[in-house]
């Protein structure tokens, strides 16, 4: 008995994963739902093989590891919260937001970027969650003030640490544009960590977001400064440590992820 009804979060999490991958690979390319193609050689894939995980019928390519890791991953965490759900977020909500964690996640991983389309799908997740989470103790519209508290909190504190952090790029403009790392405008903005804050800060709520940044900054600056010392018992330069661009959105995740899920 038990391990049947295991095959509805099997099955429902290996959906979800074609679902994420499928975003993950048309999103930063065509910012639209389009027909996913090889990212070896650009063919178009058919539905089906596509779905079914066929290799390219083109170039012979087969599936990325990402792909592979991603259905696995997901399969495994809808199997575990099934058995274990999130008390804040419960089953089927739970299970979207985990969608949603996963897309930025991927997307923020291979091209260091947060798309603004799922920021602003986020906002309206988010203030769905942020809402489901503090009316049950507030009352609906006192708990949707701490969801759009929070959101504000988050969205200001992570704007105001990156006009910081444009005016220490600015001290050392030349060395930036030798160096540039922007491969799009969001990114080169610097906005997508503003605005994945925001998001989060509507899902957690006033106060939580608080505790949720903090703790990402920390992982952000750990994670980090292990970096840099790995980098100088390597004996490069201290400016090209310093140079690296920090990603704080994986952190940020994970974070929220702690504080929502267990
Ligand atoms: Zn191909």
């Amino acid at each position: 008995m038990m391990s049947a009804t295991l095959l509805i979060p099997i099955l429902l999490g290996w959906i979800a994963g074609l679902f994420i991958n499928y975003l993950s690979d048309v999103l930063p390319r065509t910012r639209r739902f389009s027909q996913p193609a090889c990212p070896q050689c650009q063919a178009s894939f058919s539905w089906m093989d596509y779905l079914t995980l066929r290799a390219c019928r083109n170039c012979g390519r087969s599936r990325n590891l990402r792909t592979w890791l991603v259905q696995i991953l997901t399969v495994a965490a809808f199997v575990y919260f099934w058995l274990f759900p999130s008390t804040a977020l419960g089953i089927p909500l739970g299970m979207i937001v985990l969608i949603y964690f996963g897309i930025i996640t991927v997307i923020d991983l291979e091209h260091r970027l947060i798309l603004h389309p799922t920021s602003l799908a986020g906002a309206i997740l988010g203030l769905i969650v942020g809402i489901y989470i503090h009316s049950r103790a507030d009352g609906l519209w006192l708990g949707a003030g701490k969801s759009l508290l929070g959101g504000l909190f988050g969205f200001g504190v992570m704007f105001l640490l990156y006009q910081v952090g444009a005016l220490v790029t600015r001290l050392r403009a030349r060395k930036m544009e030798a160096a540039s790392q922007a491969d799009d405008e969001e990114e080169a903005l610097g906005g997508g960590d503003v605005y994945l804050a925001g998001v989060l800060g509507l899902m957690l709520g006033w106060p939580f977001i608080w505790n949720a940044l903090l703790l990402g900054v920390l992982l952000g600056g750990l994670i980090s400064f292990l970096f840099v010392v790995a980098l100088l018992l390597r004996r490069r330069y201290m400016s090209e440590a310093l140079m690296t661009f920090i990603p704080y959105g994986p952190y940020f995740i994970l974070s929220a992820f702690y504080f929502l899920f267990l």
